[in-house]
């Protein structure tokens, strides 16, 4: 069938990292303006005045750094600013900013005004960074011509623009790139109402048939990131299609999300094996994330970016300064009696790994 060779060679269904199956969609259901935009309410409030104040002094607006999960909407959020400005928006990475003069063909290319928006701004080099800070801070940039003792420094001015980074870890962010950014603004997870009014926003765009209910069903399990929401909408929709009448509701939902080993709350395979390696391997912990990552064959990035924020919401996972460590919500959801329980059951605490 063709959902089972699907789910076999499918990436991890609930990764919030982006992959070119996601993109094909994802512009088509990229919202345009802040009003289309659900959620982050805060961000969206605030952002909301400074770029009207930005409109009437006819200013750039000060740079801006969205931090958080992947998938959670920096990218859709950067396109939206520059929409409601009225301005282009350059769209770039910062592993895609080798050298020093790409960035500065980028910045010398922008119109007045204008947005770049740089993604995982965390990862420029340290070369490139410091062509950054007098064009961010005094709008100009030192090029340096000729080599040796012969080499000259020359200032060019640039145009008034905004820049935008993104980044999933602001602590990496080094402290004068960080304070060189007028607006610093988390993205938070969104809710469960939030992400059902994705889900069916996404389902209109995409044609698809859905309940509320089903909706419901698919955003409990979509760990608050509107990228695994509208993923697990196109991997339920092939359950639908295949099992009912096309309509995705709560049932098929259900039936669909199990198969793809999705828990009720979310969780799939690696958020259970990193709980239960904590509390199996270590105790409950504190356990370090590297050896973590090691006992269960990891990237620690994944488990930092990715299970970690996750697991945090919901309270199953505390970060202590000696490690990780599972709560005894976690052990509950993984059915298994945490250890002040088995003592006063006068179980003997021996866990099994
Ligand atoms: P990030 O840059 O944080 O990794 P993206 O901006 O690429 O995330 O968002 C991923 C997808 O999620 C987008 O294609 C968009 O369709 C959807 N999305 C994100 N935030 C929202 C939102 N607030 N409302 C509706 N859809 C959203």
């Amino acid at each position: 069938m063709i959902q089972t060779e699907d789910m076999e060679f499918a990436p991890r269904v609930i990764s919030p990292e982006n992959t070119t199956e996601d993109s094909d969609i994802e512009l088509s259901l990229r919202p345009q303006t802040l009003h289309e935009y659900i959620g982050q309410d805060k961000a969206k409030e605030n952002l909301a005045v400074y770029i009207e104040a930005a409109k009437r002094r006819s200013e750039p607006l000060d740079h801006v750094l969205l931090y958080g999960p992947p998938g959670l909407g920096k990218t859709t959020l950067s396109a939206i600013i520059a929409h409601e400005l009225g301005v282009n928006l350059r769209v770039t990475t910062g592993p895609a900013i080798e050298k020093p003069g790409d960035l500065v063909s980028l910045l010398t290319s922008l119109s007045d005004n204008d947005v770049l928006f740089i993604d995982e701004i965390h990862r420029l080099s340290r070369a490139v960074e410091e062509i950054l800070y007098p064009a961010l801070e005094d709008r100009v940039i030192d090029i340096i011509i000729g080599k040796g003792p012969a080499a000259r420094s020359i200032r060019m001015d640039l145009k008034p623009f905004t820049l935008i980074g993104a980044t999933t870890r602001a602590g990496q962010l080094s402290a004068p790139l960080r304070d060189r950014f007028g607006v610093v603004q988390r993205l938070e997870l969104y809710n469960k109402e939030q992400l059902t009014d994705i889900i069916r926003r996404s389902a209109m765009i995409l044609g698809i048939p859905c309940t509320a209910d089903g909706a419901g069903e698919i955003a409990g399990r979509a760990r608050g990131t509107p990228r695994i929401a509208n993923r697990l909408l196109k991997r339920v929709r092939d359950f639908a299609d295949v099992m009912g009448n096309g309509q995705i509701t709560q049932e098929i939902a259900s039936i669909a999300l199990s198969k793809l080993e999705i828990d009720d709350l979310g969780l799939d395979g690696l958020d259970r094996r990193m709980l239960e390696m904590i509390i199996k391997g270590y105790g409950g912990g504190p356990v370090g994330l590297e050896t973590l990552a090691s006992a269960i064959n990891e990237e620690s990035v994944t488990l930092e970016d990715v299970c970690e924020p996750f697991l945090m919401q919901l309270g199953f996972l505390g970060r202590t300064p000696r490690g990780r460590v599972a709560t005894r919500l976690a052990y509950e959801h993984l059915g298994i009696v945490p250890p002040e329980q088995q003592q006063s059951s006068g179980d003997d605490g021996q866990l099994s790994f």
